[in-house]
Order: structure tokens, then C-alpha cells, then sequence
């Protein structure tokens, strides 16, 4: 066993003054291994984590194990009752909270504030609403019949770097709240955060409910193909995912998957690109483009093409990317090296392709950090690498189309399907076009706006299973049926 406990609550991690943790058990633990976290904004080290073990997992396992028969049956007010404190204990820390986001993701402040408001502004009052009462019927030979929801058991929860705190916890709160114990495992590229608020709310929950840990890839291999989960709640890539699907298999696991996307927009004939522009923008690079429902291939009637090029550059140049602390950076750095160089790799192949670049944003120079200037294609190819796969980062497309029917059709010629948009001033013809969009969300006059009773899923490859709304609860339950005569 590698693990060992930590009774100090200052130690480690010199440069923010405080150590960070598993949680395991209730406890606080550190591993003899660790993982470094880098600064995207620096390139260096900005603290280090925990990379457990097989034999940390296992211990995590069987706290969340023993857990779950009390958890499971507290009544569902009393679990609601510590998530509502857990929502509060989070908002009492945003400043700190949000600042540190700030330094393991690269969000610009604001941004990073946004994130965690998310789940303190929205998703903690959408707890109120949160309810799966049992349903009592008459069922005519049948008899007095009581549906139920119960819980699973133990839910393994993997969540991704590009909204590392609202991704893990839209996972935790609803899991926990129909009465599963968890085990959380973050991006290794960002688990300050999670393990800061884990840290925090740990006191208010029995020990075991929520455990997190922190380790690479090969620690969401082993979680996932553990007997003893009862559920898979992940977020992460396509081809991740398509994994975890095939390793939950052997021991008929429920699994939820939300995946990558290449949303589409459609700008209809009748839009007026001055006062959609901003919106736009922030639909197309909101998160610095690393957004799974970030607009990405926008079908532009040809009509409107120019004048809307025109205005989203004018928009661009007013968008500064930087570091995060500086105020007047509206973008941050990407999140990652490895992303970093993909993007780079993708541009590369844009500019051998002869691919038009409509707009290059600047950057700033002579710094270590994964800083990826905003660029804005002009009507590349459907089928060029760079349009057919999801660009994880500010690279962005304009697509040039004649017919309502043509944009309809290649916005749905993709293996994804998990947002899309329409933009235009006639209602009904937008809903129109939106009906016939393949993706599990379509917004009209707008794009990316979830909200925690909003059922949200993915169409073909963008995942599998519900998160949010009603939907998302039961996907943490299994139905019981009582009939008595
Ligand atoms: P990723 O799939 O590489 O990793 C996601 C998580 O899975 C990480 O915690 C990682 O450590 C873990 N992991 C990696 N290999 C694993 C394996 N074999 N078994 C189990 N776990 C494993 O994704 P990422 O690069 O962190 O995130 C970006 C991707 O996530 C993009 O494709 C994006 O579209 C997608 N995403 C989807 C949604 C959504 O709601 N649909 C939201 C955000 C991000």
C-alpha cells in the first residue's frame, strides 16, 4: 500500500500554501507518486496531486461499498438537505475557488467564475426541483402497483479537463442525491479544483459517500472495468468512450456517455449578422473553442456570407487572449501540451490544404504558455480533416451554402450529433429547420445554454444516456416495481 494518511492540513504544493489530497475513506490521503499539474498560461509546475495505485482504488472502492447501504437508505430530504449545504460551502469559497480554476484550466477569470456559478447559481436551486417520488397506480388485474426509484449503488464518475468542476459535479450531485456513493476520478491535466471542494465538503458528508481520486489514464481503465461499480457516468472523448462501453460490458455495467460533438449552425436568409455576431462569437470560441457544445461548422446562406464574415472579425478583434489574471484577456491559453500541439499540427495542415484563413488572432509572445491565436476558415471543404473533425480549440469554420435544404443536409453529414443552432428572425421557420437538425439539442437564436432541468444527450457518436433534467436522475436509479393484490 502506497498511501498514506495526512493529518497536517498545510503541507505540500509551496506555491499555493496548501497540499492537495484523495479523499478516500473521509480522509485525506497522499500518494508516494504523484502527478504534476502545469500552468497553461506558464508552462510550469503549479502543484502536484496524488497518482494512486491499484490498491488506493481498491480502498476507495470498498469506502464507497461500505458506504452505500445507510446513504441508500437516508431519506431522499436528508441527502437533499447536504447537497443544498455542499452547493452553499462551494459558494462560500468561489474567490479562492475560482482563482485557482483560473490557474490549472487557463479560464479568464470571469470565466472560471462562470464555471463554478453554474453549479452554485443554477444547479443548486434546480436541486429544489429535483424529486422522484414513488408513483402509486391502479393497474386493473394487476393491483395496487408503487413504482420506485432505487439507487444503483456505487457509481465510478470520470470527468474531462475542459470544464473540469461543473463536469464532475453535474455527476456527483444527482448521483448522490438518489442515494449512490461515488468515486470520482478527475483529468489528470486539472484536479486542483475538484479536489479543493472535495476537500471542503468532505466534512459534510459520512465518510465514504464521495470519494475522489486522482491518477492518469491507466486509473480510468482500471475503474472501469471494476466489478464492483454499478454504474459509468463519463464525460470525455468519442474514442474513450467507445472503450469504456466495450470494458463495462463484461460485467453488464449501466453506463452513461457524453461525448465529443461538431455542432453545426445554420444562419438563415433572414438573420442580421450585426445583431447575432456577438452571439456568434461566443457560440464558436466560448471556452477558448474547448467546448463539446461549441458551434463549429457555421452554414452561412450566401447572401449573408460576406457581411457576416465581416462583423464576427470586426467582434474578434476586440477579443484579447492572454493569461487569465490579466483582465483584459477575454481568452486564456488551451488547457493542455498535448492539445496545445494538436491544434498546432491541425493548423499546419490547414495552411498545406490552401484553406483561406479569414481571421488570425494574436497572441502574446515570448511566453512558455499553450497560447493558440482565434482563426476563422473561409468555406473550407465539407470533407477536409480539419471541418469533419471536432476542432478542440479556437478553429472555427465558415461555410458558404445556397439552399435551406444543403445546409440541412451537411450539417447532419457527421458522425456526431450532440448540439446544433439556427439563427434567423422568423420563429417558425427556424423551429422548422431545427426539427430536421440530428442532435440532442437544438437552440434557436443561440447556442451551448444548458440547464440542470434540461434533459441533455447526444445523437450518434456524441454519447449515450441522459445527463440533466428528470432523465438524468432516473439514469442514476433502477426502477422497482411492488405490486400487492
Ligand atoms: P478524454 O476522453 O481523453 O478523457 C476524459 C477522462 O477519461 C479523463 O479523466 C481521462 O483520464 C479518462 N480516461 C482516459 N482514458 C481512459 C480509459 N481508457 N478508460 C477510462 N478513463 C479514461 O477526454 P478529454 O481530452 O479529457 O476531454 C475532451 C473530450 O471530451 C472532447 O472530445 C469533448 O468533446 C468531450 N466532452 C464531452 C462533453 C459532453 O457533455 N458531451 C463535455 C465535455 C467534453
Amino acid at each position: 500500500m502506497e498511501i498514506k494518511e495526512e493529518k497536517e492540513t498545510k503541507l505540500a504544493s509551496a506555491k499555493l500554501g496548501y497540499g492537495f489530497y484523495n479523499i478516500i475513506g473521509g480522509q485525506r490521503l497522499a500518494a508516494v507518486r504523484k502527478l504534476s499539474v502545469i500552468n497553461p498560461a506558464t508552462g510550469k509546475e503549479l502543484a502536484t496531486v496524488p497518482d494512486i495505485d491499484r490498491d488506493g482504488l481498491e480502498r476507495a472502492i470498498s469506502a464507497a461499498r461500505e458506504a452505500f447501504p445507510t446513504w441508500g437508505s437516508t431519506p431522499y430530504r436528508a441527502r437533499k438537505t447536504v447537497l443544498i449545504e455542499m452547493v452553499h460551502v462551494i459558494e462560500q469559497h468561489m474567490e479562492e475557488l475560482s482563482a485557482l480554476l483560473t490557474s490549472e484550466h487557463g479560464h479568464p477569470a470571469a470565466s472560471a467564475k462562470w464555471e463554478i456559478e453554474w453549479l452554485t447559481k443554477l444547479y443548486g436551486p434546480a436541486l429544489h426541483q429535483m424529486d422522484l417520488p414513488d408513483e402509486k397506480s391502479e393497474m386493473g388485474q394487476v393491483g395496487h402497483v408503487v413504482k420506485r426509484y432505487l439507487p444503483l449503488g456505487v457509481v465510478c464518475a470520470i470527468s474531462p479537463w475542459n470544464l473540469p468542476v461543473l463536469l464532475s459535479f453535474v455527476k456527483v450531485l444527482p448521483a448522490l442525491l438518489t442515494g449512490n456513493t461515488v468515486v470520482l476520478k478527475p483529468s489528470p491535466f486539472t484536479p486542483l479544483t475538484v479536489l479543493r471542494i472535495a476537500d471542503y465538503v468532505n466534512k459534510l458528508l459520512p465518510p465514504g459517500v464521495l470519494n475522489v481520486v486522482t491518477g492518469g489514464d491507466d486509473l480510468g481503465q482500471w475503474m472501469t472495468s471494476h466489478p464492483a461499480f454499478d454504474k459509468i457516468s463519463f464525460t470525455g472523448s468519442t474514442r474513450i468512450g467507445k472503450e469504456i462501453l466495450k470494458s463495462a460490458a463484461a460485467t453488464l455495467k449501466h453506463v452513461t456517455l457524453e461525448l465529443g460533438g461538431n455542432d453545426a449552425g445554420i444562419v438563415l436568409p433572414d438573420a442580421q449578422p450585426e445583431k447575432i455576431a456577438e452571439a456568434l462569437f461566443w457560440s464558436m470560441y466560448l471556452l477558448n473553442g474547448q467546448a463539446c457544445v461549441g458551434l463549429k461548422r457555421l452554414y452561412v446562406h450566401e447572401d449573408l456570407y460576406a457581411d457576416l464574415a465581416g462583423t464576427l472579425i470586426a467582434y474578434a478583434r476586440q477579443i484579447k487572449t492572454g493569461d487569465g489574471f490579466e483582465s483584459e484577456s477575454a481568452l486564456g491559453p488551451i488547457q493542455n501540451r498535448a492539445q496545445y500541439d494538436r491544434l498546432r499540427s491541425t493548423l499546419a495542415e490547414i495552411e498545406k490544404s490552401g484553406t483561406g484563413i479569414l481571421y488570425r488572432g494574436e497572441i502574446p509572445q515570448g511566453t512558455n504558455g499553450f497560447f493558440f491565436p482565434v482563426i476563422l476558415l473561409d468555406n473550407p471543404p465539407d470533407d477536409a480533416p480539419f471541418v469533419r473533425e471536432e476542432a478542440f480549440g479556437p478553429i472555427r469554420s465558415l461555410l458558404k451554402y445556397k439552399d435551406v435544404d444543403e445546409a440541412i443536409d451537411r450539417a447532419n453529414n457527421s458522425s456526431y450529433g450532440l448540439g446544433a443552432s439556427v439563427w434567423g428572425q422568423d420563429a417558425e421557420k427556424a423551429d422548422a429547420v431545427a426539427r430536421r437538425l440530428q442532435a440532442g439539442t437544438v437552440w434557436i437564436n443561440q447556442h451551448a445554454n444548458l440547464h440542470p432541468n434540461l434533459p441533455f444527450n447526444g445523437f450518434k457518436d456524441s454519447g449515450l444516456g441522459v445527463e440533466f433534467g428528470r432523465e438524468g436522475l432516473e439514469a442514476f436509479c433502477k426502477i422497482q416495481i411492488v405490486a400487492r393484490k
